[in-house]
Order: structure tokens, then sequence, then C-alpha cells
């Protein structure tokens, strides 16, 4: 990664919220007294969320939550990078187009005629795509939300002067670890744990039930026999899609996964 790390003792911060649910912000603020000592160390000039409001601030890093689904979306994520010295999209939303990229595959005007009276005060792109497909990226985390503790990591990291790691592992990896029974193997419930990033420890197998994939592919993710073993499990071709097209529908392997399986449909 050629971009420089962060050499300021005490980097200006600022996130950014775009199409999303603010839950990947939540996170943020879920670390509670981890907060409190990171505010300390950090001068955070724009967190709506959470009280500071300079959105056109000079930055250090800057996280952003959410996908570009509205023309000042476009403009707005163009503005922020050249504000930014480090770039760094949180969650499925701002990594892989989030729910509202399920739209990308339908009519998106014919839904909003059926829902509103007047859709022509809509201002909305008829795609919702990730932070990557607009501007350079320094680092994504990925998740659904994200994971508080990665968050924190990845600003301990840059604090001290090193770019943050990311996952190669899978879910499976970390479910193993765990020594929770395979929800796929003990009864035969489709799972994702085996094309997904690690990062979550492993959480929905941890509590009897599959992974359904929220923290998006994993490098190297083995799609077509994963897809090969739904099937086996009695999946159909429309439900293989689905599996691959929900939260991290843009992510390309999930998304030549679903052309996949949607090509055997046909
Ligand atoms: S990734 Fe999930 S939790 Fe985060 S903003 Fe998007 S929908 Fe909300
Ligand atoms: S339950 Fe899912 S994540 Fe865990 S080992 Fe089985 S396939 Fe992998
Ligand atoms: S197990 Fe899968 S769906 Fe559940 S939190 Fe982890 S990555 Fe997300």
């Amino acid at each position: 990664m050629d971009t420089p790390i962060v050499h300021s003792s005490k980097p200006r911060v600022a996130v950014h919220k775009f199409s999303s649910c603010d839950g990947c912000q939540l996170a943020l603020l879920d670390l509670g007294e981890d907060l409190l000592t990171l505010a300390a160390r950090v001068d955070l000039l724009h967190f709506a969320e959470a009280g500071p409001f300079d959105p056109d601030a000079d930055v250090d890093i800057a996280f952003v939550e959410g996908s570009v689904s509205t023309p000042e979306d476009l403009e707005r994520i163009q503005h922020i990078r050249r504000h930014s010295r480090l770039l760094i999209p949180i969650g499925a939303c701002a990594t892989a187009g989030g729910i509202q990229a399920l739209r990308n595959n339908a009519d998106a005007a014919a839904w909003a005629a059926q829902i509103y009276a007047h859709p022509e005060a809509l201002s909305s792109l008829a795609r919702s795509t990730p932070i990557s497909s607009h501007v350079k990226v320094d680092f994504e985390l990925w998740g659904c939300p994200v994971s508080s503790q990665q968050m924190l990591a990845v600003v301990n990291s840059l604090l001290l002067g090193v770019m943050p790691r990311d996952s190669a592992d899978k879910v499976c990896v970390e479910c193993k670890r765990q020594g929770n029974p395979c929800v796929m193997v003990t009864r035969g419930v489709p799972c994702m744990g085996p094309v997904t990033r690690a990062g979550c420890g492993a959480l929905c197998p941890g509590l009897g039930r599959d992974c359904y994939g929220c923290y998006g592919p994993a490098e190297n993710a083995n799609t077509d026999a994963l897809a090969a073993q739904f099937s086996l499990l009695g999946l159909a071709p429309h439900a293989i899609v689905q599996r691959f097209q929900s939260i991290n529908s843009q992510a390309p392997a999930f998304l030549a996964a679903a052309d996949k399986a949607r090509s055997r449909d046909d």
C-alpha cells in the first residue's frame, strides 16, 4: 500500500455517513470507555452522530459509512477524498453496496412508483455502489455492522504508524477455534462460513445458526464448491443466488457466484 501512514501524534479524524442505517457508527459509539480513551488520542473533528460537526474539515483519517446512492453522494465522496489523507470505508454498505444495492438487479423506479405517492420527489441513483467504485480507498473494514474491536484495532495501528492488517481467515477457521459444532455438517444447514471473511468470532454458528456472509467474501473464496454443496443440500439455483446476493451483493466474488447460479436457473 503506497499511501503514507498517519505521522501526526494526534491525527485528525472524521466519521462520515452516506446511505446507511447508522449501525456501523453505533459500533464505534459502543466502544464505551475505549471511545473516551480514543477521543483523547485523536482530534475528532467530524462525527455528527456523536456531536462534532465539520464535514469539510481536512483530516488524516476519514471513516466512511454507507454506500453511494444519490447524486449528492457522488459529489460528496469526491470532496471527502480530496480532504482526507487516508479514507477507510466501514461496513457492508460502504464496502459492497449494502442491502440497498439489491435494487441494482431490479427496476428501482418501478419499486418507488409502487411505494410513494410522488416518486418524482425522490433523488436517488438507480444503483447503490461501494465507496471504492468512486474513489481510491486505503483500507476497508467489512461487516454489518463492523466489529467495534476491529475498529479500535484499526485506529490503534494507525496511531502506531502502521497500516492495519486485513484478516486472511474465513469464518470456518474462527468457528473451529471456538469448538462450535458445524451447522452444515451436523444439521445440513447451508452456511456461508466457508467463503466469508473472519472478524466476527463466528458469532452466528456460535448461536447455532448459519453464517449469512455479512463480513463479505474471504480471500480465495471457493464459491463454486460452496454453491455445489448448497445444491447437494437441496437449495434450488434461485435460493443459491439469494445466498450470494444479500448484504454484500456488490462484492465481486459474490456477484460472480450469483451470476453462475442464475445461469443454471435459466
Ligand atoms: S453495514 Fe449494516 S450496520 Fe453498517 S450501516 Fe450498513 S446496514 Fe447499517
Ligand atoms: S458452521 Fe459454518 S462457519 Fe462453522 S465450520 Fe460449519 S460451515 Fe464453517
Ligand atoms: S457469522 Fe457470518 S453472518 Fe454472522 S456475524 Fe459473522 S460474518 Fe456475519
